[in-house]
């Protein structure tokens, strides 16, 4: 027991009529934790020289996972859970699970403070049955990262920044459990192909989610009035998923890390083939700027940040850039050969300069 839950028992315990049923700070700590359940179906709840521990118990429970509390967090309305089980009924309502007022912003209880008066009672009365709370919840968040959360949105890749809207209940406790973890990152990964879902691949399951992916940092989180939140993040490698399950109601998986076998670190000027194709791939970006919708390429840039000079993030900067179908540009992941994948951008930007919509709607050639 600290000083702060000394002090505040021995006020709480000297206060006549506030706890009357606890022994006196003089009699010692250890009674504090050897309170027995009251014997006599007679004696009164809290009667003095007792106290009814399971009512007690019962009294200080979380009313959402019917446990004590962990971070109790008092609402407005003066009603008190764990800030977990809170702020998991928040990302789905905005009012209290008990008496439905409503609570206000949601980013109050995302830096509230606990109780503090309920920690020091829950831990001074209850102390074993806290200590199994908290290496619970250690436990559970140990066993959350042997395994990887998994965003199953949009198609990334290594170096590319990029801002997130976090909106779905699943997905905003998703970005809690990634901020709680050391290493603040998660694998996103794109959802099977539409084409899965009706017949083409008949007799294998749908791919809820494909095999390869990037692995995220999250940089920033803004949280919205509502809990909603907008999220910096970047990508940093790509991986490909060994094994994959729901749990904690969104994916997670265990995947091993994707790098290129021929990684070219010299600058792109410096090589012949690349050299060429980076000529090529400027000659098509500005072609774009000239064109009759320079807002999107301006827009793309704005996001993709400035165009990088080696070859690696180079040729994932113009998959960022370039309005290719998502599922022709997820080839890029699995691909593990830088020159591979500039080969494969060098064909799409072909394909690009052909095609209807940028000869005709975006008049480039
Ligand atoms: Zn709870
Ligand atoms: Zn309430």
């Amino acid at each position: 027991m600290d000083t702060y839950q000394r002090e505040w028992l021995t006020e709480c315990t000297s206060s006549p009529g506030i706890f009357p049923g606890l022994p006196s700070p003089a009699s010692g700590d250890a009674r504090l934790g050897s309170i027995t359940p009251e014997s006599s179906t007679n004696t009164t709840l809290y009667s003095p020289g007792s106290v009814d521990q399971q009512a007690l118990l019962t009294e200080l429970e979380c009313h959402i996972c019917c446990s004590l509390p962990i971070r109790p967090v008092t609402t407005l309305c003066g009603h008190t859970f764990c800030q977990s089980c809170l702020l998991r009924t928040l990302d789905h309502n905005g009012a209290c699970p008990l008496c439905r007022h409503s609570l206000g912003r949601y980013a109050d209880y995302v830096d509230h403070q606990p109780n503090r008066a309920l920690v020091a009672l829950c831990e001074a009365l209850f102390p074993n049955q806290m200590a199994d709370r908290h290496a619970a919840e250690a436990a559970e968040i140990q066993q959350r990262q042997l395994e990887v959360p998994i965003f199953v949105c949009s198609l990334m890749f290594p170096t590319m920044p990029s801002q997130l809207y976090i909106y779905e209940p699943r997905y905003r406790l998703m970005m809690r459990h990634c901020l709680q973890a050391s290493q603040k990152q998660f694998a996103m990964c794109i959802p099977g192909p539409p084409s899965a879902k009706i017949g083409v691949g008949y007799g294998r399951p749908d791919p809820a989610v494909m095999d390869y992916g990037t692995m995220m940092e999250i940089k920033s989180v803004r949280y919205l009035p509502d809990g909603q939140s907008v999220v910096q993040v970047r990508g940093i490698y790509r991986f490909r998923l060994l094994s994959y399950a729901m749990r904690n109601e969104y994916w997670t998986g265990r995947l091993e890390r994707l790098d290129d076998v021929d990684k070219l670190e010299v600058e792109l000027e410096h090589l012949n083939m690349p050299r060429q194709l980076m000529l090529t791939c400027r000659q098509f970006i500005q072609r774009l700027h000239e064109s009759k919708a320079p807002w999107l390429i301006n827009r793309l840039e704005e996001n993709a940040g400035p165009m990088p000079t080696t070859p690696e993030p180079f040729s994932f900067w113009m998959a960022t850039v370039l309005p290719i179908d998502m599922y022709e540009k997820y080839k890029l992941l699995e691909t593990r050969s830088t020159r591979e994948r500039l080969r494969m951008i060098s064909e799409w930007i072909e394909k690009l300069q052909t095609s209807m919509f940028f000869s005709n709607s975006c008049n480039l050639m």
